[in-house]
């Protein structure tokens, strides 16, 4: 069987992955996987059911999520739909408190266990985009395109912001950027799979880039990488 073409997508909070990667796809006729939003299902998890999220409590996360959580991605036009032992959360973990949980939960071997073989399954059976923290470092080493994604973190919570208010949810620029940089900071400091750039990926900044001329750059890395 050909091998499945496969893009990994990585980069800190805000830089435009997910939309980027989005559109790429669509153009592309690829599979999007946004995959921050398992994070942010397993974090929406642990808060509905009162578990204290902690590297200490790690055995009691283990145990909840193997025995209590099953999360499924499925495709509605293009768009991913996260479903919760068969809830389809996808609008809930979006709320700025799930993205801390989300940071906190990833930081946690099991979860990031228990979430590899979803993520890499996806990418043997289809060709995909998939966007995350480490795509290109773990879960997809053998992806013929790997891009790292960044922007000044000041843009990036700009933007941030603007789409949290364009869904209508009220937020404060500054609340958005120190959430942006404490989560940059756990991520990138955390000893599981941390964020970082793989050594073959490709740096792309798109501080001084508007969406389209982001979305072509990465058609073009795409196209000349694989
Ligand atoms: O990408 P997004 O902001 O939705 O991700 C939410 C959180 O999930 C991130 O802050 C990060 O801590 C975690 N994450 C991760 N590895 C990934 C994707 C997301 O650790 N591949």
């Amino acid at each position: 069987m050909k091998p499945m073409i496969n893009v990994a997508i990585d980069g800190p909070v805000g830089a435009g992955k997910s939309t980027i990667a989005r559109e790429c796809a669509k153009r592309l006729g690829y599979i999007y996987v946004d995959t921050g939003a398992l994070y942010r299902a397993v974090g929406l998890f642990c808060r509905r059911n009162n578990i204290e999220i902690a590297q200490e409590n790690a055995a009691e996360i283990e145990k909840a999520i193997n025995s209590g959580l099953s999360l499924e991605i499925k495709l509605e036009n293009g768009t991913q739909l996260v479903f919760m032992n068969g809830e389809n959360v996808s609008e809930e973990i979006r709320l700025p408190e799930i993205s801390m949980a989300a940071s906190a939960v990833s930081a946690i071997g099991c979860v990031r266990k228990f979430l590899l073989s979803t993520q890499r399954r996806v990418a043997e059976e289809n060709n995909v985009i998939m966007d995350g923290r480490d795509i290109g470092t773990v879960i997809l080493p053998d992806a013929q395109v790997k891009i790292f994604i960044t922007a000044k973190p000041e843009i990036r919570a700009k933007r941030r912001y603007d789409e949290l208010i364009a869904k209508g949810i009220d937020a404060k620029f500054e609340d958005v950027l120190n959430d942006l940089n404490t989560r940059d900071y756990n991520d990138s400091h955390r000893a599981e799979a941390p964020l970082k750039q793989a050594e073959d990926a490709i740096l792309l900044d798109t501080s001084e880039f508007d969406f389209e001329q982001s979305v072509r750059a990465v058609i073009n890395l795409i196209e000349k990488g694989q």
